[in-house]
C-alpha cells in the first residue's frame, strides 16, 4: 500500500459503476492493519467486495458502530471474526417517527457461537494505530443534549448509548470513521483525540447525523476547523445540503458506494 490509509465504500447510500447502494454503511478500513467497519444492512457489503476485488476473508476484525440494521444487518454473514461493538448493541429498539423496528436483525448468541465478540463500553486498540472508542462520552456543549427520535421496546427514550466509532493516527493527524454519529460528530473526535492522547484531527468520514443548515451545523464546522480537520467526508444519514455545506468548508470528495479513497 503506498499510502498510509485505504478506504473502500462497500455500503453506501449512493452507488457508483456497478456497484449497488442501499440505506446502510460498511467500509474496509486498511492501515497498518485492516478491518471492516460496519456491515451495512444486507450481504450487499460482500457482493460489492467481490466486485470490487476485494478479499474479506482476509480480514480478522470487524468493528460494529452501532446496533441498527443498517450497519449490523449484514453480520448475519460473518463468520470467524473477531467483532468488536458496545455491549448495548443487541437491544431491542423502535424509532419513533415510524414505529419500525430498526434492531439489528441478529441476536448475541447466535453471533457468538460463530465468531469471538468483544464488547466494551471503553477505548480498544485494535492494533497500533486504530483504537475502536466505546461508548461516547457527550461533552461538546452543543452536542450534549443530542436527543434521539429512537425507543426501546419498553417505550423509555433510546439515547443510543452504544454509538461509538474508529480512530487511526496517520502522520498527519487523527482519522475518525464514524456510522451514524448519534452521540454526535464533534462528541466522537473528542473522544478519539482524548483516548489516542493525538490533538491533530486530519480526516473525518461517515454518517453525521445531520441535515439541516443550522447553528449545530456551523458549531461543527468550526468545531472541525479547529481541531485541524482537512478531509471531511459525510455521507449515509447525512442530508445533501449539509454534505454541500461541509465540502464548501473541507477538502474530501462525494462518497458513493464502489469508490475506494486514498489518504
Ligand atoms: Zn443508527
Ligand atoms: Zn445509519
Amino acid at each position: 500500500m503506498d499510502c498510509e490509509l485505504k478506504i473502500s465504500i462497500l455500503s453506501d447510500n449512493l452507488a457508483s459503476g456497478n456497484c449497488e447502494a442501499e440505506h446502510g454503511l460498511s467500509f474496509l478500513v486498511e492501515a497498518e492493519g485492516r478491518l471492516l467497519f460496519d456491515t451495512g444492512a444486507s450481504d450487499l457489503f460482500l457482493r460489492n467486495a467481490e466486485k470490487m476485488g476485494l478479499d474479506l476473508a482476509a480480514v480478522d476484525t470487524v468493528v460494529l458502530s452501532h446496533g441498527h440494521y443498517d450497519h449490523g444487518n449484514g453480520l448475519q454473514w460473518v463468520r470467524g471474526k473477531r467483532i468488536v461493538m458496545h455491549p448495548g448493541v443487541f437491544a431491542q429498539r423502535i424509532s419513533g417517527r415510524s414505529g419500525r423496528d430498526i434492531s439489528m436483525a441478529v441476536n448475541r448468541q447466535t453471533l457468538e457461537a460463530q465468531n469471538t465478540i468483544v464488547a466494551t463500553r471503553e477505548p480498544f486498540r485494535l492494533t497500533d494505530k486504530m483504537t475502536f472508542l466505546g461508548e461516547i462520552a457527550r461533552v461538546v456543549p452543543f452536542e450534549a443534549e443530542c436527543s434521539t427520535p429512537f425507543h426501546f421496546a419498553d417505550g423509555t427514550p433510546d439515547p443510543v448509548a452504544d454509538d461509538s466509532a474508529l480512530a487511526v493516527e496517520t502522520s498527519r493527524g487523527l482519522f475518525v470513521v464514524s456510522g451514524c454519529a448519534h452521540s454526535g460528530i464533534c462528541n466522537i473526535v473528542e473522544q478519539a483525540r482524548r483516548a489516542t492522547g493525538v490533538g491533530k484531527v486530519f480526516g473525518v468520514i461517515g454518517g453525521f447525523h445531520l441535515t439541516a443548515i443550522d447553528s449545530r451545523l456551523e458549531q461543527t464546522v468550526s468545531y472541525l476547523k479547529n481541531v485541524g480537520a482537512e478531509i471531511v467526508m459525510p455521507s449515509h444519514c447525512t442530508g445533501d445540503e449539509a454534505i454541500a455545506e461541509f465540502r464548501r468548508h473541507f477538502k474530501g470528495e462525494l462518497m458513493r458506494t464502489g469508490e475506494v479513497f486514498e489518504f
